[in-house]
């Protein structure tokens, strides 16, 4: 088969396209035949190395991952624990210390075929494409477990999300939507306030951050946007994290923290059973794809730099090319 993986970290340049050995699929295993692998900013990470951190070269990247199972679409679970572990056993998967997320600690989907455990397949509903569901599992996980399981939004609550039209604000967006939430959302230019407002949110500059309290913050920027984040909460409000695209060190004034008893939540990913209800609402069409561009897997490092340039509203999908 053939596949992209990364030997070393680098630039787009380290993205080859590579023979690797197929194996055939196990005891309650399938082989998909990979079609589409949505990106996210961890593939960015993943690519350019972290300091301090171990990715454990070579990685084949693609944390999403949609393609035919025995003629059927489907999409992977981006992320899965031990399944023995105390964690795993009370459904936290992601607290689990031997937890995956595909692409990043095991193998992922940018590849002709991906074998899996058959579990792992969500079916694609009637309607959606297989770049829109491609598209969809890590970043809308994050924003489930974000707000349903951390934040525990609750109809008719006001949540501000920073960064409204990235790959997570737009999943924040719509799941806050579907929990019956007031939803405000901040962007950087008028074409990211335009794509935030046709899914249901109210777009704002930055610097208007705070004009209106509300219950909870979604913080996925980090140092950029902390102080109006907190100054931004209502007493007795949440804010949760799941990300620090623009810095991770932040002032926190312990005297607004107590004073207003707000709660500061971190998240990572989500559960299996996040990640399964978070798929009904796709199912139900609370929760739809927002993709900017779909390029030729091949050319995965153009669709990096897209990422890297932030020029991106929603989602960017590479497509399955590496035989031809
Ligand atoms: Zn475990």
């Amino acid at each position: 088969m053939k596949a992209i993986r990364i030997e070393r970290h680098g630039g787009p340049e380290v993205l080859g396209v590579r023979e690797l050995p197929g194996r055939e699929a196990g005891p309650g295993e399938v082989r998909l035949a990979v079609t589409h692998v949505g990106l996210n900013h961890l593939d960015v990470w993943v690519r350019r190395g972290v300091p301090g951190h171990d990715f454990h070269l070579p990685r084949v990247p693609g944390s999403d991952v949609a393609g035919i199972v025995d003629g059927r679409p489907v999409v992977l679970h981006p992320s899965w624990g031990c399944g023995q572990c105390t964690a795993c056993l009370r459904g936290h998967q992601n607290h689990c210390r031997d937890f995956k997320i595909r692409g990043e600690s095991a193998d992922g989907g940018c590849a002709t075929e991906l074998v899996v455990p058959s579990w792992m397949c969500l079916p694609v509903p009637d309607g959606l494409d297989l770049p829109g569901a491609a598209s969809l599992p890590l970043a809308l996980l994050t924003a489930w477990h974000m707000l349903h399981a951390r934040a525990r939004i609750v109809s008719g609550e006001r949540v501000l999300v920073q960064a409204g039209a990235s790959g997570v604000g737009v999943m924040a967006i719509q799941v806050a939507r579907a929990h019956g939430c007031e939803v405000h959302a901040t962007a950087s230019n008028e074409a990211k306030r335009a794509a935030i407002a046709a899914i249901g949110a109210t777009p704002w500059p930055y610097d208007k951050v705070g004009v209106r309290e509300v219950d909870v913050v979604v913080e996925t920027v980090g140092t950029p946007t902390w102080a109006a984040s907190m100054k931004a909460l209502r007493w007795g409000g949440r804010l949760v994290c799941c990300g620090a695209t623009g810095g991770h060190e932040v002032p926190l004034n312990l005297r607004a923290l107590f004073f207003k008893q707000v709660d500061v939540l971190g998240s990572t990913m989500g559960t299996s059973g996040d990640m399964l209800a978070a798929w009904a609402a796709v199912t139900r069409g609370q929760v739809r794809p927002l993709v900017h561009a779909v390029r030729p897997m091949s050319r995965l490092g153009d669709a990096h730099a897209m990422l890297e340039r932030r020029e991106v509203i929603g989602k960017v999908v590479v497509e399955q090319d590496l035989d031809g």
